[in-house]
């Protein structure tokens, strides 16, 4: 059984739900987590983070831990069957039936097609799509300091750089579609946390 990451729901009021289903997209470095946690808070959904789930389960040594342990710690891509897997799991589990914000999900175009069939299985569809928009530059800087900061396998330089380029290869395509169905909502994801996460809300019209 997959061990869901759940640190980041708790802050979240059932009561104040939004019934909103999200996906935040934005570069490693973009601050993307700690808005998808607030944001989440705000709209009373709970922040589902791909990636803490494979942490997670790594640090558990679960079966799905052990088989993505060395892909996380290169800075690649978990396969689409894995991850959709997961998200499946995940959005299956009655806190979700009011809405989610996914965070780190999709990352590829087969992730998006994925996703819809997951949600329309469940007889839904997603509301919007967040962009955080942000200067490559003080990205890289971000990260190199986070790397300092923590000490994520992830977050040595060379890795970083191969994140960054991954993320620019496979994942901003994904911005474009779903532009084309009307659901993209960019945001300045520079500034201040609370500017940002104010912006956001503002811009899903919250
Ligand atoms: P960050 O927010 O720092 O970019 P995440 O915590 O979202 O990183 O993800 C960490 C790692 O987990 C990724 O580098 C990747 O290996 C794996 N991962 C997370 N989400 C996905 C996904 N949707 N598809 C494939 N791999 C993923």
């Amino acid at each position: 059984m997959t061990q869901p990451a759940n640190a980041r729901d708790v802050v979240r009021d059932p009561a104040a739900s939004s019934g909103m289903r999200l996906v935040i997209l934005g570069p490693p470095g973009a601050g993307k987590g700690t808005q998808a946690s607030r944001i989440a808070g705000r709209l009373g959904v709970p922040a589902i983070s791909t990636g803490d789930i494979f942490r997670t389960n790594i640090k558990n040594g679960t079966d799905l831990g052990r088989q993505v342990k060395d892909i996380l710690a290169s800075g690649g891509y978990v396969t689409d069957d894995i991850t959709n897997r997961v998200v499946d799991e995940r959005l299956g589990q009655p806190d979700c039936a009011d809405g989610f914000l996914l965070d780190g999900y999709p990352r590829t175009m087969a992730q998006v097609a994925a996703l819809d069939d997951i949600l329309a299985n469940r007889n839904a569809r997603l509301d919007k799509a967040l962009e955080l928009t942000v200067d490559q530059e003080a990205v890289v800087q971000r990260l190199l300091k986070r790397a300092e900061l923590e000490e994520r396998a992830d977050d040595t330089e060379e890795v970083i750089r191969e994140r960054l380029d991954i993320y620019y290869r496979q994942t901003a395509p994904l911005a474009s579609t779903y532009a084309a169905r009307d659901l993209l909502v960019q945001v300045d994801g520079m500034g201040e946390v609370d500017e940002v996460t104010d912006r956001v809300v503002a811009a899903l019209g919250r």
